[in-house]
C-alpha cells in the first residue's frame, strides 16, 4: 500500500493534451495564493519561505528536494454504502515529514500535483474552487477547535484542469491549483480494509502496527495476541472510535457537515479529512446536505452523521477482525451509542453555558432544535445569541423584552403563537440557568457564563455563499476576500464588529440554480 514514487514532474506539460495546445512549463506561471502562517509555525517552517520560488516550486509539486521521498499512497472504501474497491489515492502525493521543534512529526502532502499510480483514467489534478474550499476550511476548522489535517499552502498553476459542470452538463477549463495538506498521518480506515477484502493479512498487519507505531506509540509495547482481549488491536479500534465519536460531535456542535463521509475519508486519527462538498448549517435544517451528488438520498445530511460515523467504524472493525475476532469487534462498537450520547451532553452543556446537567436539559435542548427548526433560524446566529439572555428575562413580564436578546433572528418571525413559544423557552432558559451550579455548589457569574459560551458557539463560520465569493474572485486572480476570510476565520470565537458582514446569512443569490453547487472530487 505504500508505494514510492516521484511526483510527476513539471506537470504543465502534462496538460497540453488536454488544452489541445502545446504550454511549455515554466515556474513562473506558478503563484502562492494563500499560506497559512499559524501551519507553517506548527512545522517550524520559516516565514520568508512562502516568497521563495524554490517553495513554490516544491508546493506545486513541480520539484522535489533530494531530502523528500515522495509516495502515493492507496486505500479502499466504502462509497455511499457499498464496497468501491480500490480507490484513492489518484491525485495526492507525499512528500515526506517534518519534524518541528517539539520533535512533532507530520506528513506533508501535495493534492492536486499530477498523477500518481493510482490516477486510472482521470488527471490527478484539483481545481482552483475545489482547493480555495480545502484550503479554507482546514483552516477555518483548526480555529473553531475541531481536530483536522492543516492546510500549508495554495499554489495556482496557472494551467488549466478540465471538468465537467455536471449541473448543466457543460465541459469547462478552470485554473489548477495545489494544496499542501499536513497531518501526523494520512491513514483512513479505507486503508484497512483495502487489505483485509483483499484476504492480505501481512499487509493489514503491518499497516496496523506502523499506525500504531507512529500514532498510538502508547499501545505499542501491548501484546498483539489474537487471543488476548485486549490486545494492541483491540485498543487501538477502542481508540478510533473515541476520537471519531469527539470530531462528530464536535461537527455536530458548529453545523458542519462533511458532506462525503466514505469510509476512505474517515481518519484513523479522527481528524477531519478531505473537505469536498461540505457545507455549515445555515438555517437549521438536519436534512441538509451540502453534497449535489448525496441528493436526494441524503446519506450525509447533518442529522445522519452520528449514525454513519457508527456506519464507518463497523466497516472498520470488520477489517480488523482477523487481529481481534467477532467478539472484539463487537463489544467495543457496543460502546459508541453511549460514548456519544455522553460527549453530545457535554457539548450541549457547555453550549448553554451550565455547569451541570439534568435530565430535563435534553427537553431544553431538543425545543430550541425544533423550534429553530420551525421557523427556519440561523443555526450559527441563535447559539451564538444566547449568552446574551440573562437569568433577569425569567422574572421579566414584557415580551418584547424577553425576546430582545434574539431579536435580530426573530425578527422574522411574526406569528404571535410562534413568537409566544420562543418567549415561553426563553423564560424557562433564564430559570434553568438561575439554579444551575456545579458540584461546589457554586455558579457562574453572567460575565463568566458568556465569556465560557463565547468560546464555544462561534460567531464566525465558512458560510457556502462566503467561500464562494472568495472562490469567484479568485478564479479571476484576486485573492483579497480569500486571505479576508481567512483572517476571519482564525478569530471564530471573537467578536470582531469590523468583520460583522460575516456573520450575515446566505444572500437571494446563494440560492440560485447552479450557484454554490457542491460534488464529489473536482
Ligand atoms: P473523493 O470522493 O473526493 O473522496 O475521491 C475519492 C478518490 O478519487 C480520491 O481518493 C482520489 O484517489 C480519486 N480522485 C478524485 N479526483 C481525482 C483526480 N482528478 N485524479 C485522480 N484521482 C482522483
Ligand atoms: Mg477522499
Ligand atoms: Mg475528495
Amino acid at each position: 500500500a505504500y508505494s514510492r514514487v516521484n511526483p510527476t514532474p513539471p506537470w504543465v506539460d502534462d496538460q497540453s493534451e488536454y488544452l489541445g495546445k502545446k504550454k511549455t512549463s515554466s515556474e513562473s506561471s506558478l503563484e502562492m495564493v494563500a499560506w497559512s502562517s499559524s501551519c507553517a509555525r506548527l512545522l517550524g517552517i520559516e516565514e520568508s519561505s512562502k516568497e521563495s520560488t524554490r517553495t513554490i516550486s516544491v508546493l506545486a509539486g513541480a520539484e522535489v528536494t533530494p531530502s523528500m521521498k515522495p509516495y502515493a499512497q492507496c486505500y479502499g472504501g466504502h462509497q455511499f454504502g457499498s464496497w468501491a474497491d480500490q480507490l484513492g489515492d489518484g491525485r495526492v502525493i507525499n512528500l515526506g515529514e517534518v519534524v518541528n521543534g517539539k520533535g512533532e512529526k507530520y506528513e506533508i502532502q501535495l493534492k492536486g500535483a499530477g498523477k500518481t499510480p493510482y490516477s486510472r483514467s482521470a488527471d490527478g489534478r484539483a481545481v482552483m474552487r475545489s482547493s480555495v474550499r480545502e484550503f479554507l476550511c482546514s483552516e477555518a476548522m483548526y480555529h473553531l477547535g475541531i481536530p483536522t489535517t492543516r492546510a500549508l499552502s495554495l499554489v495556482a498553476t496557472g494551467a488549466g484542469v478540465v471538468r465537467d459542470q455536471f449541473y448543466d452538463g457543460q465541459v469547462q477549463v478552470e485554473p489548477g491549483a495545489v494544496v499542501c495538506r499536513v497531518a501526523e498521518n494520512f491513514v483512513r480506515l479505507g486503508s484497512f480494509q483495502l487489505p483485509a477484502y483483499r484476504n492480505d493479512l501481512d499487509l493489514l498487519k503491518k499497516i496496523a502496527n506502523y499506525t500504531i507505531d507512529r500514532s498510538f506509540p502508547q499501545f505499542s509495547s501491548v501484546t498483539d495476541d489474537f487471543d488476548d482481549e485486549e490486545n494492541r488491536y483491540v485498543l487501538f479500534l477502542r481508540e478510533v472510535i473515541s476520537r471519531t465519536v469527539k470530531m462528530i460531535v464536535k461537527w455536530q456542535a458548529v453545523g458542519f457537515v462533511h458532506g462525503v463521509c466514505n469510509t476512505d475519508n474517515f481518519s484513523v486519527l479522527g481528524v477531519t479529512i478531505d473537505y469536498g462538498p461540505y457545507g455549515f448549517l445555515d438555517s437549521y435544517d438536519p436534512s441538509y446536505t451540502p453534497n449535489t451528488t448525496d441528493l436526494p438520498g441524503r446519506r450525509y445530511c447533518y442529522g445522519r452523521q452520528p449514525s454513519i460515523g457508527l456506519w464507518n467504524l463497523t466497516r472498520f472493525a470488520e477489517a480488523l477482525v482477523p487481529l481481534i475476532g467477532v467478539r472484539g469487534a463487537e463489544a467495543e462498537l457496543e460502546r459508541y451509542q453511549t460514548l456519544f450520547v455522553d460527549e453530545t451532553e457535554s457539548s450541549m452543556q457547555r453550549k448553554l453555558g451550565l455547569l451541570s446537567w439534568t435530565s430535563a436539559d435534553d427537553k431544553l435542548v431538543q425545543s430550541f432544535l425544533d423550534q429553530m427548526r420551525e421557523d427556519k433560524l440561523d443555526y450559527t446566529n441563535m447559539w451564538r445569541a444566547l449568552s446574551s439572555i440573562s437569568t433577569a428575562s425569567k422574572d421579566e413580564a414584557d415580551d418584547e423584552t424577553v425576546l430582545k436578546p434574539l431579536e435580530w433572528e426573530l425578527k422574522k418571525v411574526q406569528e404571535d403563537d410562534k413568537r409566544q413559544k420562543w418567549v415561553d423557552w426563553v423564560r424557562s432558559y433564564a430559570a434553568r440557568l438561575s439554579e444551575d451550579k456545579d458540584r461546589d455548589g457554586n455558579g457562574w457569574s453572567e460575565e463568566e457564563r458568556v465569556t465560557a459560551m463565547n468560546k464555544v458557539n462561534p460567531k464566525y463560520i465558512l458560510r457556502n455563499y462566503l467561500a464562494q465569493n472568495a472562490i469567484e474572485k479568485a478564479e479571476n486572480g484576486d485573492y483579497n476576500e480569500l486571505l479576508k476570510l481567512l483572517e476571519v476565520l482564525q478569530r471564530p470565537y471573537d467578536e470582531q464588529p469590523e468583520n460583522s458582514i460575516y456573520t450575515e446569512e446566505p444572500p437571494q443569490w446563494a440560492s440560485r440554480r447552479g450557484v454554490c453547487v457542491n460534488s464529489c472530487s473536482s
